[in-house]
């Protein structure tokens, strides 16, 4: 089965409005001719509204960082993902590394949060990954199994196709240290597996799982021609026209 490949940049708290509207329509012209992959930004809340309109008509979408699990009430700071639906954006990522480190957000957040967004009817990119102690405890497939059954409790069969798994194994998160080719096929094949035990065979062959970690244009190529690797999610190197333009096409 072939999955089209989806390649999103996280810009995490980077880029003033001007500046991300000025990367969109530099990006956009670099990109008209790509039919064959998704192309995402993921630009602060800020920017958002101004980003979705810059791309409006073009083959990028935009994305936000986070959205709340409910959409509205008395909650200081937050932002709903029907607020986000209205404003023109298309995704959410949910439960990234950094706000599990920083922000709370827990499986059972991510959970909650998760159904909303699909509720609201906007897709959402759903993070997972160990830290490196994990990893060296030999821990990342329980570690990763625990956060996609978390992530995942009461998300039926039918709302699979709103969601888009990224594995983003934490230590290479930022670091420059990208997982091999072979150490992240491996965790997106096991993470496959498990959608196809909770889930069926076909679900498990349609999702599109993203790796995330350092990814850059030298190492795109290879980690995409892996069986199970559907794309990527780019933090750093998404901050570049450059780099994220080279990524895209890999
Ligand atoms: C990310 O923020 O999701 C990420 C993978 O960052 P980087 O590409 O900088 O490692």
């Amino acid at each position: 089965m072939s999955r089209k490949p989806i390649i999103a940049g996280n810009w995490k708290m980077y880029k003033t409005v001007k500046e991300s509207v000025d990367f969109v329509k530099q990006l956009e012209g670099k990109l008209k001719d790509v039919t064959d992959r998704e192309i995402l930004v993921c630009p602060t809340a800020l920017a958002a509204a101004s980003v979705v309109d810059a791309l409006r008509f073009t083959n990028i979408q935009v994305g936000l960082q986070d959205a709340h699990w409910e959409n509205e009430g008395a909650y200081t700071g937050n932002i709903s993902p029907i607020m986000l639906k209205d404003a023109g954006v298309h995704y959410i990522i949910l439960g990234h590394s950094e706000r599990r480190q920083y922000d709370n957000d827990t499986d059972h957040r991510i959970n909650a949060k998760l159904k909303n967004v699909l509720r609201s009817g906007l897709k959402a990119i759903v993070c997972v990954g160990e830290t490196l102690s994990e990893r060296e405890k030999g821990q990342t497939e329980k570690v990763v199994e625990t956060q996609v059954n978390g992530c995942f409790e009461g998300i039926g069969l039918g709302d699979l196709a709103g969601i888009v798994i990224a594995y983003e194994p934490v230590w290479a998160i930022g670091t420059g240290k990208t997982a091999t080719p072979e150490q992240a096929n491996e965790v997106h094949s096991f993470i496959r597996k498990l959608i196809g035990k909770k889930y069926n065979a076909e679900a498990s062959e349609k999702i599109r799982i993203q790796y995330g970690g350092s990814v850059k244009p030298e190492n795109i190529k290879q980690l995409m021609a892996q069986l199970d690797i559907d794309g990527a999610l780019v933090g750093g190197a998404s901050l570049k026209v450059d780099s994220f333009t080279a990524i895209v096409r890999f």
